[in-house]
């Protein structure tokens, strides 16, 4: 038996027993192979190198393979269609009434962000565990502010929160665009997130749900600019004229601060069961973005200005799709995903 063959089978009993196997490339018996080039006649060199790097590419086939799947010795090509490594009976298009399809909440999220992008917002997403300054402070709650306890929200143990809305990138957005505005540029963004509340669930609440932020900074801008951009967005998406109507409300980062309301997409105003007969809609809270929150961020509050907007995505599908109750979204119930199937 020549000595290559000999380091193989060694190796590859060891294998078997190896939790890191990947450390078998680095035994010594593997090294003295390649030690031993160099004292060989010139001639034989090639060949021997040659040997060993099969010896290896073997070795790190079984390996990849073997963290695959235990059981499995066939090696995994990467560069196959995506399902060429699945079991046949498993593979989608065989059993095309399993298949699975995006959760309406994706579904309508991409339609939502690609009208947005159309109209020039660019998209940043939010996190999921963030920090008192940007939940509180950033946004103009100052420390023991009473609107605090509006937000009923999570703490984890290091203090930090699980947000209770997207506002909490407000300052951070601001901070990395506001050089656009020194070039005379405007700039606004959507901010895609999931948010928490410590909240009782019913059929209109959830303690996990998704909003949507708007930011939008430049100068010179307005409450009309906001309800305009916002109008174009409803209509786009509702695919017909919205109405829209604006009551005053508190909000400690916006001033003036509104809650915002469409004309119902489905009675023209008659009142039906969906905008519980009052021909409208409340949406989400807005505003002009407060000068304390673009202080916050280092923008010249006397020289700019901005809107902002909050809504829940779920609100906002639930009213497209006619769905009574927001907790349909985590149940896991089939029946009701089926429904969304394909993707309208
Ligand atoms: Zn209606």
């Amino acid at each position: 038996m020549d000595e290559i063959t000999n380091v193989r089978n060694i190796l590859f009993s060891r294998l078997e027993e190896l939790e890191d196997k990947r450390l078998i490339l680095k035994s010594p018996e593997l090294r003295g192979l390649y030690n031993k080039i160099s004292s060989l006649p010139s001639e034989k060199r090639g060949e021997f190198g040659k040997k060993i790097n099969e010896l290896k590419n073997e070795l790190e086939q079984r390996i990849s393979s073997d963290s695959y799947d235990g059981h499995s010795k066939k090696p995994i090509d990467v560069t196959a269609p995506f399902d060429e490594n699945i079991e046949p009976d498993l593979r989608p298009g065989l059993l095309s009434s399993e298949r699975g399809s995006a959760h309406p909440l994706s579904t309508e999220l991409d339609k939502i962000l690609g009208i947005f992008q159309k109209m020039g917002f660019e998209v940043v997403l939010s996190r999921q565990l963030d920090d008192d300054y940007h939940m509180f402070e950033s946004l103009n709650f100052p420390k023991g502010h009473p609107a605090r306890d509006d937000y009923d929200t999570f703490v984890t143990d290091e203090g930090l929160l699980p947000p209770a809305q997207t506002s909490t990138m407000q300052n951070r957005v601001l901070r990395s665009k506001k050089h656009l505005l020194k070039e005379g540029e405007p700039f606004g963004v959507v901010i895609p997130g999931r948010v928490f509340r410590n909240e009782d669930t019913d059929a209109r609440h959830e303690h996990t749900f998704h909003q949507i932020e708007g930011l939008y900074v430049g100068e010179n801008i307005t409450v009309g600019n906001l309800l305009a951009t916002f109008k174009e967005f409803l209509s786009e998406y509702f695919g017909k004229e919205v109405d829209v109507r604006v009551n005053p409300f508190y909000f400690p980062f916006v001033e003036p601060g509104f809650e915002f309301a469409l004309s119902c997409p489905f009675c023209e105003k008659q009142g039906c069961k969906i905008c519980s007969y009052e021909g409208w809609i409340e949406l989400m809270g807005c505003g002009l973005v407060h000068p304390e929150v673009l202080k916050m961020a280092d923008i010249d509050e006397k020289k700019y200005s901005g809107f902002a907007w909050g809504f829940g995505l779920e609100r906002l599908v639930m009213m497209k799709h006619n769905i009574e109750d927001i907790r349909h979204f985590f149940s896991g119930n089939l029946d009701f995903l089926k429904q969304f199937g394909s993707g309208k």
